[in-house]
């Protein structure tokens, strides 16, 4: 069997997504993936088109790992997020064509499923700490057991002067002293109206320095958060050590990370307790599956990052490894954009706060080419950018 194309779509259905397709010289038999990288989405693009397509035509397409292998270490240049969203592309693209081709899905190829299905997260982010509980008892009601806590915390600052500010982007501000106290806070209230039981988790985005993260760690021991998610930037990974030393609040992080090896210190050292890589920005399911693998000899967990920013192929992708590897933590749930099933079908949904995916061959989820042509491409979706109140730029 053969690679005879491959095709980069871009749509905007609410959000912008690029997708692959590799078709093969058997009627009918192609894979899907997504090569989506929020903001960057047509540097991706353009690395599939230009230079990585070409190498694909004529290989075989059941060479999974060889292909992994020859585009990572066999093209000299490698790695970051623009190649290795890309590459994740490529690799989601195969796995579907191999579970065609087998008629299987493709947590049945990765060993079978150990669970019947994955425990999600919903995003229950508020106001204030009011809305917050009120979106958690609503999720609740839906079956959720788990849940993602963020809160406005009341602006601390204004532009002194917003005739410079990035007009590509828009900015939002953002001070740490006031947000260090919100948090805890929000914590000591969602305990004393929600009770124990709820697994709540929140997302520090990267924003703290490593003393900062070790004080909110420790700030919120007694409220026994799920996890502590990204609570250092990702350049120094190392650092989590003076959080670690500090807290016994469990922590996890990687959605940023391109590679296993970013993961490595923080699972040999058991630095955190889940890793949150994103299988559309580490190198697909087959990088992922790696990951697992080294995480479950040091007792880590996976919840691999499932933003609305990457399509439902990831998601669904998602779906088959949790459903596969024996150290499933909790999987990040998304609500998406309406216009969305206009798109894509096949994708995984929820059931009484669970993850579900079909039984049908490859990763499940199709796209109807026609309806992406009718969302063409939105050039300024970008994400904000945080700024300090003195102008200068924080981490987003
Ligand atoms: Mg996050």
């Amino acid at each position: 069997m053969k690679i005879t194309d491959v095709k980069v779509l871009i749509t905007c259905p609410g959000r912008n997504y690029v997708l692959l397709k590799i078709e093969t010289d058997q009627p009918g038999l192609y894979g899907w993936g997504d090569a989506t990288l929020n903001g960057r989405e047509l540097a991706v693009a353009a690395a599939l088109r230009d230079h990585i397509a070409p190498l694909l035509i004529g290989r075989d397409p059941g060479r999974i790992e060889d292909t992994w292998q020859y585009l990572f270490r066999g093209t000299y240049w490698r790695g970051g997020p623009v190649l290795m969203t890309a590459l994740a592309a490529v690799d989601l693209a195969l796995w579907d064509i191999k579970g065609k081709v087998a008629g299987l899905p493709v947590y049945s190829l990765l060993g079978g499923p150990t669970r019947a299905s994955a425990m999600a997260y919903r995003h229950c982010d508020g106001r204030d700490a009011q809305e917050i509980a009120d979106n958690i008892r609503a999720a609740q009601a839906l079956g959720f057991k788990a849940f993602r806590a963020q809160v406005d915390v009341p602006s601390t600052s204004s532009f002194p002067n917003t005739t410079w500010v990035d007009r590509t982007t828009y900015s939002q501000p953002f001070e740490d002293a006031p947000y260090l106290r919100a948090i805890p806070a929000l914590f000591e209230y969602l305990r004393q109206e929600l009770g124990d039981e709820p697994l709540i988790l929140h997302d520090v985005h990267e924003r703290l320095t490593p003393i900062q993260a070790s004080q909110l760690a420790g700030a919120l021991e007694a409220y026994h958060p799920l996890f502590l998610e990204d609570p250092i930037r990702p350049e120094h990974k190392e650092s989590l050590r003076l959080v670690r030393q500090n807290s016994r609040v469990p922590l996890a992080m990687g959605e940023l990370f391109n590679h296993r090896w970013e993961c490595l210190p923080l699972i040999t050292e058991q630095l955190i307790d889940y890793v949150r890589v994103d299988i559309a920005h580490i190198g697909g399911i087959s990088e992922a599956r790696k990951i697992a693998v080294m995480a479950e000899a040091y007792h880590i967990q996976m919840a691999f990052h499932g933003p609305p920013d990457v399509a439902p192929i990831t998601h669904a992708a998602n779906v088959h490894v949790d459903m596969a590897i024996p150290n499933f933590g909790v999987q990040e749930s998304s609500i998406f954009p309406v216009e969305i099933e206009d798109v894509f079908t096949g994708g995984p949904w929820l059931e009484n706060g669970h993850l579900h995916v079909s039984d049908a061959p490859g990763l499940g989820t199709d796209v109807d080419e026609q309806a992406a042509a009718r969302y063409p491409y939105h050039p300024t979706e970008y994400l904000p950018t945080l700024r300090r109140a003195d102008g200068s730029v924080q981490d987003w």
